[in-house]
């Protein structure tokens, strides 16, 4: 066993949460270990989540363009075909220099990072396992868990790796599914569905509830689904996928709906119904560190401390929406309370974007939400074809839907379906972190022809001020 280092912080997981957190501690002063079991630095994030799936939407989408939609633009192409081999081989090349930036981030930081697998001992003391038979132990006044999630698997649809698969074979396919079958309509199952649908799979998503990313707001969540059928996808609401084998490189599969039972062949399956925590070999059960019971997320206080004395938790590891800049802005507020300074999140303005084109993007509450705990409530929304630079660009399908306190006008939630609705969301976040009301937005000017003048009508119209709407 190698000898003992000693640090202020040691962090176990370097993906969005770990290594944000990391940079962080250094910034404050804390010698700070890093440990990564992969051979990359990232996480999920970086190496077969966010990056890459947003690396293949954005390839693929331009691939969709050149094909059937350049020749409305008066750009002839001839015949555009693809090459996947060279589309993977982008998005690995794009994988590659954003881990490698993180690790050139740590080192600029003088922070340490050990390669290997880290199981917590005992309080101020993480074994990392670094090879046969071989380990180090770091020893630590305070220990960050940032290990993250990984997918669930569904007893009968165990995946092998080809045929049934989690979401990060699908980002690789070595050619495009004929049939591709995913189990779950959440946002991963939509995001990888719309990559192969474009490249010219025929697309089934089979989901066990009646409508498609049912966290959305209602309104936006019938509008997705809409779109996402006019552009070819295929949904089978309230069924659930029973049983999977696979026979001669097909898998057949057997649906269930309202008790009755159909029959499918896909080339391949993709099942991704959601991901749970990943807190195998940290030694949380022989620390008695506590967990959810239903979920296995460890349990942390506001100062995102475990039930252990200084051991503290972030990211997909604890409570709340599986999101990179959710984990990011965990590791953040963690270290800065490690530190004896005062961090914190504030859950209720954290944004969420669901990458389909057109993009989803949602913060704060739903009018569902809104309704439910019986909060007075206006409502503003505005057309993208009523935007001058959506007609432009040919991206008319969607709207933005403002709600907002019917009694004091401050905005409740902000919901928009439409072109880089991904970036517009930004500013919403921020009217709600600063208490923004609807006619704050109605007032700010915002320049012509942009998407986000589509957000400033929506805020008018909850005045039924708005100049453009009928
Ligand atoms: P992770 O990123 O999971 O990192 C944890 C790290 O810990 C891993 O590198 C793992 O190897 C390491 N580790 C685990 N156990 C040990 C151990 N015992 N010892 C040492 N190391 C260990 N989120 C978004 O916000 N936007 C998106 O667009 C988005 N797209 C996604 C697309 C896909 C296909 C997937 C799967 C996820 C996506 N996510 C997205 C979710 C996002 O990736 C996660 O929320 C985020 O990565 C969580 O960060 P984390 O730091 O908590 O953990």
């Amino acid at each position: 066993m190698a000898q003992q280092a000693q640090f202020d912080l040691v962090i176990i997981g370097s993906g969005p949460g770990g290594y944000v957190a990391a940079v962080r501690a250094a910034q404050l002063g804390l010698k700070t270990a890093v440990v990564e079991k992969a051979s990359r630095l990232g996480g999920v994030c970086l190496n077969v989540g966010c990056i890459p799936s947003k690396a293949l939407l954005d390839s693929s989408e331009y691939y969709h363009l050149a094909r059937d939609r350049f020749a409305e633009h008066g750009i002839k192409t001839g015949k555009v075909t693809l090459d996947l081999p060279a589309m993977l081989a982008r998005k690995d090349k794009v994988v590659e220099e954003l881990t490698e930036n993180v690790r050139r981030l740590l080192e600029g930081n003088k922070i340490e990072t050990f390669h290997g697998t880290a199981t917590v001992k005992a309080p101020g003391t993480v074994e990392v396992e670094t090879g046969k038979k071989r380990s180090t132990t770091l020893s630590a006044r305070n220990i960050l868990l940032a290990t993250g999630s990984e997918p669930i698997e569904v007893k009968g649809l165990e995946f092998d790796g080809k045929h049934i698969v989690s979401s990060t074979e699908a980002l690789s396919f070595d050619a495009v599914p004929k049939r591709l079958g995913i189990v779950g309509g959440g946002y991963i199952g939509l995001e990888l569905g719309s990559v192969w649908n474009r490249l010219g799979s025929m697309v089934t998503v089979i989901e066990m509830l009646p409508r498609i990313a049912a966290t959305l707001d209602g309104q936006v969540g019938r509008a997705l689904d809409r779109i996402l059928k006019k552009q070819g996808l295929a949904f089978k609401l309230n069924t659930r996928v029973v049983e999977a084998n696979v026979s001669r490189g097909k898998v057949k599969a057997v649906l269930e709906n309202d008790g009755k039972t159909e029959k499918m062949t896909f080339d391949r399956l993709l099942v991704s119904i959601g991901r749970r925590p990943l807190t195998r070999d940290l030694g949380v059960e022989a620390l008695k560190i506590k967990t959810d019971p239903k979920t296995g997320q460890i349990l942390v206080d506001e100062a995102y401390r475990t039930s252990l004395d200084g051991v503290y938790a972030i990211g997909d590891l604890v409570p709340g929406p599986m999101l990179a800049h959710k984990a990011s802005a965990e590791g953040i507020a963690a270290v800065e309370c490690i530190a004896g300074r005062a961090g914190e999140v504030n859950y209720d303005t954290i944004p969420s974007v669901v990458y389909t084109w057109p993009e989803v993007a949602s913060v704060g509450l739903t009018e569902e939400q809104v309704r439910e705990r019986k909060i007075p409530y206006c409502v503003g929304s505005f057309p993208f074809s009523g935007a001058g630079r959506a007609r432009c660009m040919g991206e008319t399908d969607g709207f933005v839907k403002l709600i907002s306190h019917g009694k004091t006008d401050r905005i409740l939630g902000v919901h928009i379906i439409g072109p880089r609705a991904a970036d517009m969301i930004a500013e919403c976040v921020l009217a709600l972190e600063f208490g923004a009301s609807s006619e704050d937005i109605a007032r700010t000017i915002h320049g012509h022809p942009t998407f986000s003048e589509a957000l400033q009508e929506a805020a008018m119209n909850v005045r039924n001020c708005s100049i453009y709407a009928s």
